[in-house]
């Protein structure tokens, strides 16, 4: 929650990202599309954020989810093209309607008077200048829960830096340790290396989780979904979180993975994960001391 001078600042950073949208940089993508005269580019947004569904959500880590949900706001549309995508139908199809600025500033406050812990964007990436001018328009009316920045984690670092004091919790994943399976699997040859740059830019900003009452109010959550055949890629993305940020960061180690849309394209990808493999990598997660791991 920003005061004062801080605001301005916030609003004057906020808006000078917002004109990148007519040569759009805004992730490592750069597509130099003009989004506001109505060109796309590989995330498919245009000037207005678009949205999929807003609601309390019970289904996040409970640091999240508490007892009263998390404010979840998912957005259409995304920078990555993960072939087993388990949102495929917003984040590929772009399932949704545009709104306007003010009408999402109105769904933030709407999902803090519903009593929800936080306001959660679901993969923000691509509309985080709109969204960030919602944020601040709801604080100017009230809004006081913390900001979720829920991202897949290709990010450009100059950008993120532009967020700093905005967002509350990051919640970024952590996908991929070798370009090879990033290319082959979501399109982006360079994700690791702008991952882990984005997540430790993330970390500068927000550091370790605080809890109030079972809830986190700050810090960073990192998510690794663990993927078929990719055991050893997460195993080297514990040991970079563990020896490049801090064994008490949490870590949310998934294994809800299960072969969608088109997944059943890669034979190693159509299956799910054993709860041997889960173990495993648990058993090495606390071998490696990380302190906070949130299981599944
Ligand atoms: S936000 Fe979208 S249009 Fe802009 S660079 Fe990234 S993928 Fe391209």
């Amino acid at each position: 929650m920003l005061s004062g001078d801080q605001f301005f600042s916030a609003e004057a950073r906020v808006a000078q990202v917002a004109e990148r949208l007519t040569n759009c940089d805004l992730c490592p993508r750069n597509c130099g599309v003009n989004r506001s005269s109505g060109e796309k580019g590989i995330c498919q947004g245009g000037a207005l954020p678009k949205i999929f569904a807003y609601h309390p959500h019970w289904g996040e880590e409970f640091l999240l989810s508490g007892k009263r949900g998390s404010g979840t706001i998912f957005f259409s549309g995304c920078n990555m093209k993960c072939v087993y995508c388990q949102n495929y139908e917003i984040s590929q199809e772009g399932k949704g309607r545009e709104i306007t600025i003010e009408h999402l500033r109105n769904i933030m406050l709407f999902l803090e008077q519903a009593g929800c812990h936080n306001v959660n964007l679901v993969t923000p990436t691509h509309f985080a200048p709109q969204i960030f001018s919602a944020v601040l328009l709801a604080q100017k009316r009230g809004l006081t829960i913390p900001i979720v920045y829920n991202t897949v984690g290709y990010e450009r670092v100059e950008i993120l830096r532009e967020w700093r004091g905005l967002v509350d919790i990051y919640l970024p994943d952590m996908r991929y340790a070798s370009g090879e399976s990033s290319e082959r699997y979501s399109g982006v040859a360079d994700y690791p290396e702008v991952n882990q740059q984005a997540v430790l830019e993330m970390y500068r900003q927000v550091g370790e989780v605080d809890v109030v009452n079972g809830v986190a109010e700050k810090g960073l959550i990192i998510r690794i979904l663990l993927l078929p055949g990719l055991e050893d890629e997460a195993r080297t993305t514990l040991t970079f979180i563990a020896n490049e940020i801090s064994r008490k960061v949490f870590i949310s180690l998934m294994r809800q993975y299960r072969p969608l849309f088109r997944a059943f394209e890669f034979p190693e990808l159509s299956r799910t994960i054993s709860d041997a493999k889960y173990r495993e990598l648990v058993q090495f997660a606390r071998r490696l001391g990380l302190e906070n791991l949130i299981l599944q």
